[in-house]
């Protein structure tokens, strides 16, 4: 039986990066850039008031409260007004946030910092400035303070998080090059499931792998694709996983153990999966099945590295039942593979040293993944064993924000001892 480590290192020589694809912006977020963006435009576009109030020449001012005379009034969204018609000495324009700043003029008066008077309606005739911090150049960005034209403002590999979302669409890209999206086909397998929606006969349970799958994938980054469930017969399962053999990666639930209708594992073979492993040494998740089907093909779907010609692959999990065996196996096994067909370079799983809050004895023949909580208190990570009863314990789960690792053998762990902990939330 393979330990974990050995495991991961088949699945990481299984998995790599899909070939970026063209993608509306919309649908980049939390994916990484394949491509150098450069700025089309500078921004701001030209020198804007950051604040509403008064345009006024800096010479005006410096010696402290002035009156001065408002000629005209400018918006958000004006065009910029013609080099010709710059205000001169005495004189002042009232101004919104985000307008271009009228030629002559370099500073804005916030208008909290002055008294203007109105004549009826419309705009003020006169404006008196009391500032007594007035700075020439307050309140005003330059031109192409914030990026210029021809000026990459992004790199190929960073990850799109809201703010580059946001700059992407400020130098006008409404489309990007990113990493691809793994498409994650997801079925359940079992003769006792129905759907969340029905009440469970005698001896039915609901499928609770089906919409937890669904939600580890889409946490991982990966396009979830539901199948449903499979009875255990063989033409069921034999329908359900071709269709999921189309993706970048299935995952089935159940039907990898040793019982008489646990078919998984034959029908993956007979329609061409390659066994990598069966049983990884951990508790739970003991019966994970992985393997990998080549696509020969050189269609246009393909999309594999074009150093692997017509190579195309779908990485196929059979997950335990158990929904716990479940969390715990896409953790450690499924989630670092999804991030590296996404290209990331530390694809996990996360690791991190906490110090344990309460003694705890334990033997087992296998490393346990026991559901805990990790909290930061001042500068250390604390770890504490939620109440679990093992691997159908689904419930326990809802207290857990981590796995605590405890290691195989005679362990007498002792509060404050230092643990391994397998961090869920990145
Ligand atoms: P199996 O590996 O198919 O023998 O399943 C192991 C255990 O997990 C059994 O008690 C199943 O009832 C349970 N199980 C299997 N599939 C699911 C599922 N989709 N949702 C909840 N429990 C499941
Ligand atoms: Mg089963």
């Amino acid at each position: 039986m393979l330990s974990v480590d050995e495991a991961q290192q088949c699945i990481r020589s299984a998995a790599m990066a899909l070939e970026p694809e063209l993608v509306p912006l919309e649908n980049a977020m939390g994916l990484l850039l394949a491509e150098d963006v450069v700025s089309d435009i500078d921004m701001p576009p030209f020198d804007k008031a950051l604040v509403d109030g008064f345009a006024v020449r800096s010479q005006d001012l410096v010696v402290g409260a002035r009156e001065l005379e408002v000629i005209a009034e400018i918006y958000a969204g004006q065009a910029p007004w013609p080099a010709s018609e710059g205000i001169t000495s005495g004189q002042s324009v009232r101004i919104m946030t985000g307008a271009p700043m009228p030629p002559g003029a370099d500073a804005v008066v916030m208008q909290e910092r002055t008294d203007h008077t109105t004549s009826g309606a419309g705009r003020p005739q006169r404006v008196s400035v009391n500032d007594p911090r007035f700075k020439p150049g307050q309140n005003i960005m330059l031109r192409a303070t914030e990026m210029s034209m021809g000026q990459t403002v992004l790199r190929a590999g960073a990850q799109l998080r809201p703010g580059e979302i946001g700059v992407l669409a400020a130098v006008g890209r409404d489309s990007v090059q990113v990493t691809t999206r793994p498409r994650v086909a997801i079925a359940s397998t079992g003769n006792e499931l129905v759907e969340a929606s029905a009440r469970p006969g005698p001896g039915q349970i609901r499928n609770s792998n089906g919409p937890l799958l669904a939600a580890l994938v889409t946490r991982a980054g990966g396009a979830p694709h539901y199948l449903g469930i499979a009875r255990d017969t063989h033409d069921e399962l034999l329908g359900i996983v071709r269709t999921g053999l189309e993706d970048d990666v299935l995952l089935l639930s159940g039907g990898v153990s040793a019982g008489e209708l646990d078919l998984v594992p034959g029908v993956l073979r007979q329609l061409g999966v390659r066994e990598v492993f069966h049983k990884v040494n951990l508790k739970p998740g003991k019966p994970l099945w992985f393997g990998v089907l080549e696509h020969v093909s050189s269609d246009a779907a393909n999309r594999a590295k074009p150093n692997q010609p017509g190579s195309r692959r779908t990485l196929v999990f059979g997950l335990p039942g158990n929904p716990v065996s479940v969390v715990v196996c896409f953790e450690v096994f499924v989630r670092p593979a999804i991030r590296r067909l996404l290209g990331f370079a530390d694809p996990g799983p996360r690791i991190v040293s906490a110090v344990l809050r309460e003694d705890r004895s334990s033997k087992s023949d296998r490393p346990t993944y026991w559901p805990a909580r990790l909290e930061q208190i001042g500068a250390e990570s604390h770890v504490r064993l939620v109440a679990w009863k093992g691997s159908p314990d689904l419930r326990a789960m809802t207290d857990a924000n981590c796995f605590a690792i405890i290691p195989s053998g005679d362990q007498q762990l002792r509060q404050g001892d230092r643990i391994q902990v397998l961090s869920t939330e990145y």
